[in-house]
């Protein structure tokens, strides 16, 4: 009887030809964002918080950027992912793009250790 090779896995996923280990998927708009819902959600945000970022700092400063002169976002406090409300606007917050950037990828660190 011959004996069975021995079969090698890949901790991290099999490499691929963009050279990462794993594919990302397709930048694309999730639907959700483009409804009539959401933008009159997003809306209510900016304007709520003036059209300047909410963010504060250690100190108590808060983020002066605002429009028209930079962007700005509406951000789930309690991110979709993690079940916070989609069209709620208590659960909204006005972000400029650096501190909106920094939100989500804090939301996605603390989500890998839960
Ligand atoms: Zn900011």
């Amino acid at each position: 009887m011959m004996k069975r090779a021995k079969i090698t896995t890949f901790k991290r996923g099999m490499a691929t030809a963009s050279g990462r280990s794993v594919a990302l998927p397709p930048k694309t708009v999730a639907p959700v964002y483009q409804t009539r819902e959401h933008r009159a959600w997003r809306d209510q945000v900016i304007a709520r918080a003036g059209a300047r970022c909410e963010f504060v700092d250690e100190n108590g400063e808060r983020c002066k950027k605002s429009a028209p002169y930079h962007r700005l976002f509406a951000d789930h406090m309690v991110e979709i992912k993690d079940g916070g409300p989609l069209h709620d606007i208590a659960n909204g917050q006005c972000l400029c793009g650096a501190h909106h950037a920094a939100k989500t990828a804090r939301a996605r660190a603390a989500r890998r250790f839960t």
